[in-house]
């Protein structure tokens, strides 16, 4: 009985130190850190924002939203390698027998200016807010963006355009064409506009892995 009572005693203060001691010898020899789950922001890179003359750069893509504006002089009409793009975009599907057509390209500062004032006196600032850009915030004064329509439809520029067969094919390619959909469905408090299928925005080659995140381009590029 005292034997082994004695033995367990024993083995008890054997347990103990060697429990204690083993963290204690992991942490020494420098282990410790490897044990630590690694998490995506780990080994996420930092997003590189920069200001070129006013016009801000998230990573190379040009921002502008309700908060980032564009300089009033900033005026460098409809980008060829757009043009290049959706002219593309819209061959291709006019070989499925879709047929696009181009609503809205470039518009300058005091274009805009012009059109946002008239929905302001048509339908008051909070509702033209949640369609309209205020001058010097709108996606067209860049030259990268684009309105499209479906050619056969009479709706133009409305959340109905998404039942269109054009846009039904445009939803899954556009980003093979360096497109992004801009203002989705359900980022409205994100964007700060409502859902906008016909309002395209031109990234590059950028685009797959931004349509591949199902984020914004504000959640992308961490600027929210
Ligand atoms: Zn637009």
């Amino acid at each position: 009985m005292k034997v082994s009572r004695l033995l367990i005693t024993v083995l008890m203060a054997f347990l103990l130190t060697a429990c204690s001691s083993a963290p204690e010898e992991i942490e020494a020899a420098g282990y410790t850190k490897a044990y630590e789950p690694l998490t995506f922001t780990d080994l996420d890179i930092p997003v590189n924002i920069e200001v070129v003359d006013g016009v801000t750069y998230a990573d190379g893509v040009l921002i502008v939203n309700k908060e980032i504006p564009l300089p009033e002089d900033y005026n460098p009409e409809m980008q060829p390698e757009v043009i290049e793009a959706y002219t593309q975009m819209f061959e291709d599907a006019e070989a499925e027998g879709l047929y696009f057509e181009l609503v809205s390209g470039f518009r300058s500062y005091d274009y805009q200016a012009e059109l946002y004032n008239s929905y302001v006196a048509r339908d008051g600032k909070e509702a033209a807010d949640q369609y309209s850009a205020e001058p010097g915030h709108s996606e067209h004064q860049t030259g990268l963006a684009v309105d499209v329509g479906s050619y056969d439809s009479a709706v133009l520029l409305q959340t109905s355009f998404e039942y269109t067969p054009e846009f039904q094919w445009l939803k899954d390619v556009a980003h093979e064409y360096g497109f992004i959909i801009r203002y989705m469905k359900g980022k409205e408090n994100i964007t700060g506009y409502m859902y906008e299928p016909w309002h395209l925005r031109y990234v590059g080659d950028k685009a797959p892995a931004i349509y591949e995140s199902g984020l914004t381009l504000e959640e992308y590029f961490d600027l929210v």
